[in-house]
């Protein structure tokens, strides 16, 4: 799951970002308002949620979730906002917040609403993925392949997850890479590959049929 962190506060940026991704979710940093809502509209396939500081440079987050919805961007966006501030909840939800966070607030607890945002039954996220013989359960981060409990790393986990949710379609790399990787990503360009490699090792393990395919020249399916 990737997740565009808006946030001017660096310090606050870097640790939330830290967290996250030992959590296991992918995060872009933007600090700037505008460049926020241009990144939101150009490139909103990529993201699962969005996290929204309301005092930023140059745009305010109620600015940009205006904006966001008006485009028709559906995406969940959680609001972090100031003590101080006067906003109301009806004036987040308003402007097409999901949720509001007030600072200074707990890490478990922003990890419980995203977790929350990303379960909402509207956006088709269910608690269980089930595939074949294969069960993924995004909250405990676990996975099980006829039973079996198959130990994975955050990205191998990541890329079922993403397979699961688009079952039997062809993903390509550039997908993968998108939801996956964060922007600031400069490595080598077979990553995806590597790590699917790895995985369906992991998957095929005492199973003779391989469940994850490879479309030549485009990228990968999960296939019964
Ligand atoms: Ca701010």
């Amino acid at each position: 799951m990737k997740i565009l962190l808006v946030e001017d506060e660096q310090k606050l940026a870097q640790a939330l970002t830290k967290g996250l991704s030992l959590e296991g979710y992918t995060v872009d940093t933007i600090a700037d308002g505008k460049k926020a809502l241009t990144r939101i509209s150009l490139h909103r396939s990529d993201y699962d949620l969005i996290i929204l500081d309301l005092m930023l440079p140059s745009m305010d987050g109620h600015e940009i979730c205006k904006q966001a919805r008006e485009m028709n961007i559906t995406i969940p966006i959680l609001v972090l906002t100031a003590r101080n501030e006067t906003d109301t909840k009806v004036q987040l939800l308003l402007s097409g917040a999901d949720d509001y966070l007030v600072k200074p607030f707990s890490f478990a607890e922003l990890v419980a609403r995203i977790r929350a945002l990303l379960r909402r039954p509207n956006e088709s996220l269910p608690e269980n993925l089930t595939f074949a013989d294969l069960e993924l359960n995004p909250a405990q981060r676990r996975v099980l392949r006829d039973g079996k409990e198959i130990p994975l790393t955050l990205k191998e986990f990541g890329l079922l997850e993403y397979f699961m949710r688009h079952p039997n379609q062809v993903v390509n790399r550039e997908d993968l890479l998108n939801h996956l990787w964060d922007f600031n990503y400069a490595g080598f360009s077979n990553v995806v590959d590597v790590h699917v490699k790895n995985l369906r090792r992991k998957l095929g393990e005492g199973h003779g049929r391989d469940i994850l395919e490879t479309v030549r020249g485009i990228g990968y399916r999960l296939t019964e």
